[in-house]
């Protein structure tokens, strides 16, 4: 296996050691931990390549480098070792971090007997003779052991610091490099975004970046971790896996917020992942408040450096999905409103016909959940009484009574809480049983509340799709009641208003106006014919002998008098006329632009008309029949404000009781 020296200065490196070379009289070759080859010698050692020229000199020597290199990485420190030939080499491990390569210097000897000796006892087996020795005087290097040990001694320290510099600087580089094509790629994306996008992003920028073997993402369900996308060398074999939420690793990763592994294959068999998995790193996505998933990398070597890059990128992802979350409430939020307020629309106050506006809101509640049934109830007496359906038949439903704090509905009303049972069925409430004629046994039941007052309650069942409700319907609908319960609230009130209004400015006995308003009517005729310089007649009249009638009928009858003789006035007026009870049994007409004879016609019609109809009815009552005397003034000729037409009209009245009653006379000046 070749180890990954990617943050080591091979170059600078190899530059040294020149130097080194020119300086003294050592060379070095350079060596991986795992006694890979990086840099060889700069100039050939005669010695080794004639041992090296045999194979068994080769094997032997090989052998030998690689234990050098093996006992030089154990022990830490410059090491002279004695090679095949005698020779010795200085072994010196230079470690930074995690890497480590180790410098082999050339051969030589601490005393010449040494070669003499390796010539005598092997140096046939490789081409030496000692006739031959004398050759090798000049080629073979006999060092003392006081200038080996200093250079052992300076050199590892030396190549260390100038090492380190190029290797942080290098490491910082690729950490920067991993970090921005992590962060690029999380923050280009388009949010909201389909969650498969995102995590197939995740997923394919993990492979890319760390050359990892396989990679895949978790996400959290239920009490299970469960794959959801896949990449790399294994993504068939480990799309399905899942993992449970209680497993050691998946809580280590996820309460301490820091990366597990594996590579214990036992470990591995025991969850249920296939022989092709081998090891497996965990990355927790989620941070102090929630939990999304976890990474999985498996059958891949990662660095602590990595390690650290991933689970940066891990904390980033899991804003990210955050983010997602967030944007799609929001997105899923401005749909509701406008859906809402599509629907509010629809709620106008029905001022005149509150029926209509009961109709719209169980219509719209039951399109705004897309369900086919609803109800709306309103409080009458102490019980509830169904005022509109959707779905549901009219006819049955008419006239159901529930009593507050009985069945659903009841129980809303009463608590004026909502109620959302998803499932019916799959409830333990003693007091809700299914109701056979509906689809489903999802309901959605809410007060419509207004402060403190519950107006009444709205129900929907029977989503159309035959699914259960969801708390997004529920909370619409709650939402909706609110706007349901200031329309009706406005409609009450405008429908009080109105009656209020009606009580004030009518008798309450003849139902005719009353006094107060017709006075109001009056000046408005006043002014009004002044500026467009318009006539009208005021006409009033008294019933003729109304005391007598009380005594010898009883009062009761002669309020019946009173309210059909005002029926019959009222009937031979036009719409424009304004008629009231002016006091007791006294009564006024106001005829906008109506001249003085053309109001004796109609005064005389009135008279006429009350005389026939109110005949043969009285016992006790001397008089063959009810009759009034009016009398009639006309605007400008006869006054000019209120109290002059009025007291004007009142003399012609004086004047017809006094010349016999059950007569209209015209007021005239003289
Ligand atoms: P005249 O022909 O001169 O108008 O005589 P009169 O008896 O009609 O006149 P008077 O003003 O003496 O009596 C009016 C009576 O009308 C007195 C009062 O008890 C009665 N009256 C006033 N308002 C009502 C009412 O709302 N119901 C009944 N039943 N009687 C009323
Ligand atoms: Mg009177
Ligand atoms: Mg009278």
């Amino acid at each position: 296996m070749s180890i990954n020296l990617e943050f080591i200065d091979i170059a600078l490196l190899s530059s040294v050691l020149d130097a080194i070379s020119e300086i003294s009289d050592f060379s070095f070759s350079t060596y991986d931990s795992s006694g890979a080859l990086l840099i060889p010698f700069k100039r050939e050692d005669k010695l080794i390549s004639q041992i090296k020229a045999y194979a068994s000199g080769k094997d032997e020597h090989e052998k030998f480098i690689r234990s050098g290199i093996e006992r030089a990485v154990i022990r830490k420190e410059a090491s002279v070792f004695k090679g095949p030939a005698n020779q010795h080499h200085l072994f010196i491990p230079v470690i930074i971090d995690n890497d480590k390569i180790v410098l082999v210097s050339s051969a030589f000897y601490l005393v010449r007997s040494e070669f003499e000796d390796f010539v005598i006892k092997r140096g046939q087996n490789f081409g030496f003779s000692p006739p031959k020795m004398e050759s090798w005087v000049d080629v073979i290097a006999v060092k003392d052991y006081a200038s080996v040990q200093k250079v052992a001694s300076h050199l590892k320290s030396l190549l260390e610091n100038i090492l380190r510099s190029s290797y942080e600087r290098n490491l910082n580089h690729k950490r920067y490099q991993w970090a921005k094509t992590l962060i690029d790629v999380l923050y280009n994306m388009q949010l909201p975004a389909p969650i498969k996008d995102v995590h197939s992003l995740i997923v394919d920028a993990l492979l890319f970046l760390f050359h990892v073997d396989t990679v895949s993402i978790m996400v959290k369900e239920r009490n299970f971790f469960k794959t959801v996308m896949s990449s790399g060398k294994l993504r068939d074999d480990v799309i399905s896996l899942y993992i449970e939420d209680n497993n050691h690793m998946i809580s280590r990763a996820i309460e301490g917020l820091k990366p597990t592994s594996t590579n214990d294959i036992a470990e591995i068999s025991r969850l249920g992942f296939p022989d092709s998995i081998n090891s497996m790193h965990i990355f927790p996505i989620a941070c102090k408040d929630c939990t999304h998933g976890v990474i999985a990398i498996y059958n891949s070597v990662i660095s602590r450096e990595e390690a650290y890059s991933i689970l940066e990128f891990c904390k980033l992802v899991c804003l990210v999905f955050k983010a997602n979350i967030l944007h799609n409430a929001y997105d899923e939020c401005i749909n509701d409103m406008h859906i809402l307020n599509t629907s509010v629309t629809k709620l106008a106050p029905q001022l005149h016909n509150p029926d209509l506006l009961y109709e719209s809101i169980v219509d719209t509640a039951t399109e705004l959940l897309t369900a086919e049934k609803g109800s709306l109830m309103l409080p009458e007496g102490d019980s509830l009484l169904i005022k509109a359906v959707k779905g549901i038949n009219k006819w049955l439903a008419h006239g159901i009574r529930i009593k507050s704090g009985e069945g659903i509905a009841g129980r809303v009303f009463k608590d004026g809480a909502p109620l959302f049972i998803k499932d019916v069925n799959k409830m333990e409430l003693p007091h809700i049983k299914p109701k056979p004629h509906y689809k489903t046994g999802s309901f959605v039941s809410v007060p419509l509340k207004f402060a403190s007052e519950t107006m009444g309650v709205l129900n929907v069942t029977d989503k159309t799709t035959g699914k259960e409700f969801t708390e997004r319907d529920f909370n619409l609908l709650n939402q909706f009641a609110s706007y349901a319960s200031i329309s009706l609230k406005v409609s009450n009130y405008y429908n009080l208003a109105e009656q209020m209004k009606e009580l004030s400015i009518t008798d309450h006995l003849t139902g005719l106006f009353n006094r107060r308003y017709f006075q109001e009517r009056f000046t408005e005729e006043i002014h009004r014919s002044e500026r467009y310089n318009l006539i009208f007649s005021l006409a009033i009249f008294d019933i003729d002998d109304f005391k007598l009638l009380n005594d010898t009928e009883g009062h009761l009858a002669g309020d019946s008098v009173l309210k059909e003789l005002s029926r019959i006035a009222r009937e031979c007026l036009r719409a424009n006329d304004v008629l009231c009870r002016f006091g007791g049994e006294e009564f006024a007409i106001l005829m906008p632009q109506t001249h003085k004879d053309e109001a004796f016609i109609v005064t005389e019609r009135i008279r006429n008309n009350i005389k026939e109809s109110l005949i043969y009815r009285f016992k006790k009552f001397p008089r063959p029949a009810i009759t009034v005397s009016i009398g009639l003034a006309s605007f400008p000729e006869d006054g000019r404000s209120v109290n002059e037409m009025i007291r004007n009209a009142d003399i012609a009245l004086y004047q017809a009781k006094e010349s016999g009653k059950d007569r209209t006379v015209l007021f005239s000046i003289s």
